[in-house]
């Protein structure tokens, strides 16, 4: 393995601003009104008529202008991320905020003249406008639902103090909530994402005291939260399918996510069937957590850890040398946004925590965030967020509105990183300790991500259904009730408090049936790597073509025209391949250590 001596570091930000004050900052925000002003003066050009010269023009201006104002907004965003404690920060990101908003609203006519025209102008321009087709017709996916003006502006205000309102009032007084939970012998106050961390502690009854105190107070509010709760059901129901003439609750999603209904039905379908894997995981982690039978409680119990940490430098080059592995294109990505400086990799008082990429400009090498402490998961964090970065970069030919993947396909380079290192440290690691908490961390997480978030979805679909025909929110506490028991078979002790973990999910109230896009999501990379497995050198090419799409066309076309049919259930029942032999390299681990 090739040495890469990468040191843990700030990043430089200049390739986005060389400066943010003085006269070179204020001829940027010159340039920026200069390029607004031009925009605004296109306005009475545009016409059914309109040439596809003077079209395509206008579309480099609008992306001239956004590129400009991206610049500026994330310079802002990069900063205060790197400094949250600094008021000087804070004031930029808030003058940026302000003046992408007024640039956003300036410019504001040109999408709505785009969504409101004929189809055979807009067809005809599509036809004539290269790279920015994908993103036009995007615009344009929920025009043949769009009602008159005066209906959309009578909807408009009906949800500024309705649908939107119900949503906020949710938020409200969810965020209010305050746990109080023993630990140690002391009774401490605290919040939910402080007591969710207790879902994860060694001890047995703490796990089940914190989701007992979490539903305990959710139950408290049952009531309120389950009206709420209708109310956005049938009002998601009555504008959406009753006006606009949807053909379902669900399909305003995958409207929204390009993806055709059936493609959606089959991902939910495979991952029913599929339980059985989860259900023998759970069995064999009751094992390794010394329990009869798994509770509901212990799903993210941990598995005694191995203490193995990882250097930094160690870590980058564990990830670059499994990219390399792969695709020397990838990893030659890879090195370019580390050797540009753009890693914050240094633990920092005032730096924001978690991860992140930014992809900001086609071409520009990504920005990537971590707060790297050293354990497997930061290492499997780098190669997410790098993986991120190489994304973007393989988009870097398309334009600013086409570069970045869409949703159903935006972590796929990510997890497919993560997969790369997971097994190569499986590989390379002959410490039992170590190789099975590798394997328990990524069955938990794929559970978690894959299974849980399924069912969500599949619970919503039930929901949607019941609720236009009167049912009660202790009908909808029963059905959920159903659902884990599908979920979980006798694998798992259910309580009956989980009957109200629905309105602990803040996505099932504000962005209905979204959960299914992170199964997608996981999933197709799983698919993808069972592919690997078995094409080997000829998968690499396929799948560079499906990161050098960005998000110039639908998930559809792109996985297509790579050679994968998502709408088979073939193709997704190879992920849950993958994940049964990692369970069965987890089940040899077990019986290794009875031997021993
Ligand atoms: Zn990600």
């Amino acid at each position: 393995m090739k040495a890469h001596g990468i040191e843990q570091s700030g990043w430089t930000l200049e390739a986005l601003l060389p400066t943010r004050e003085g006269a070179e900052f204020e001829r940027v925000l010159a340039e920026l009104e200069r390029q607004v002003a031009q925009f605004e003066a296109s306005r009475e050009r545009l016409s059914p008529e309109m040439s596809c010269e003077e079209f395509l023009a206008l579309m480099r201006l609008s992306e001239d202008t956004h590129t400009t104002m991206q610049r500026l907004s994330s310079y802002a965003y990069l900063w205060f991320s790197e400094d949250t404690q600094s008021q000087e920060a804070l004031g930029f990101l808030g003058r940026m905020e302000q003046l992408s908003t007024d640039v956003q609203n300036r410019m504001l006519f040109f999408s709505l003249w785009w969504k409101g025209l004929d189809e055979e102008p807009a067809r005809r321009l599509v036809a004539a406008s290269g790279d920015y087709a994908y993103y036009l017709e995007s615009l344009r996916r929920f025009t043949p639902y769009t009602l008159s003006e005066p209906e959309e502006r009578i909807i408009n205000l009906k949800d500024v103090n309705g649908s939107n309102a119900l949503v906020k009032l949710y938020e409200v007084i969810t965020n209010r909530f305050s746990f109080t939970l023993e630990v140690d012998g002391e009774t401490k106050e605290m919040t939910r994402d402080e007591l969710a961390t207790y879902v994860r502690a060694p001890s047995p009854e703490v796990r089940a005291a914190a989701y007992q105190e979490l539903y305990r107070v959710y139950g408290d509010h049952e009531a309120v939260l389950g009206q709420i709760y209708h109310h956005r059901v049938r009002d998601w129901a009555s504008e959406n399918v009753a006006l606009r003439g949807i053909a379902s609750p669900i399909a305003v999603r995958n409207l929204g996510n390009d993806l055709a209904d059936p493609v959606v039905e089959t991902l939910l379908d495979v991952c029913r069937k599929n339980m059985p894997i989860f259900h023998r995981y759970f069995r064999l982690k009751a094992d390794l957590l010394g329990l009869e039978r798994l509770r509901r409680y212990d799903i993210y119990a941990p598995v005694r850890a191995a203490e193995r940490t990882y250097p930094f430098p160690e870590a980058v080059d564990m990830v670059l040398d499994s990219l390399e592995r792969f695709s020397p294109t990838i990893a030659e990505h890879a090195r370019h946004v580390f050797a540009e400086g753009h890693v914050d990799s240094e633990i920092r008082p005032g730096k924001r925590g978690g991860a992140f990429c930014a992809g900001i400009l086609p071409g520009l090498a990504p920005w990537v965030l971590v707060n790297y402490v050293g354990k497997t998961d930061d290492v499997l964090t780098v190669a997410h967020e790098i993986g991120h970065a190489v994304h973007a970069l393989m988009a870097g030919h398309h334009s600013l509105f086409t570069f970045h993947s869409t949703l159903p396909l935006a972590e796929t380079a990510s997890v497919f990183s993560e997969m790369l290192l997971a097994d190569r440290l499986l590989r390379q690691e002959d410490d039992p300790a170590v190789r099975r908490d590798l394997l328990v961390t990524i069955l938990d997480g794929a559970y978690a991500t894959v299974a849980r978030q399924a069912y969500f979805v599949l619970f919503e679909l039930e929901a949607h259904r019941r609720i236009v025909d009167g049912a009660t929110t202790g009908d909808l506490g029963a059905l959920y009730m159903d659902n884990l028991r599908e979920q979980f078979g006798d694998s798992v002790e259910l309580s009956d408090e989980f009957r109200r973990e629905w309105t602990a999910i803040p996505h099932i109230y504000a962005t209905p049936f979204y959960c299914y896009a992170y199964s997608f999501g996981q999933l197709l990379v799983l698919a993808l790597y069972q592919q690997y497995r078995s094409d080997g050198a000829s998968f690499v090419p396929r799948y560079l073509d499906i990161l050098s799409y960005g998000g110039s066309a639908s998930p559809e076309h792109i996985t297509g025209e790579a050679g994968f049919d998502i709408a088979s259930p073939g193709f997704w029942q190879g992920g849950f391949d993958v994940l049964r032999g990692f369970l069965e390299d987890l089940e040899a681990l077990g019986e290794m250590g009875e031997e021993a």
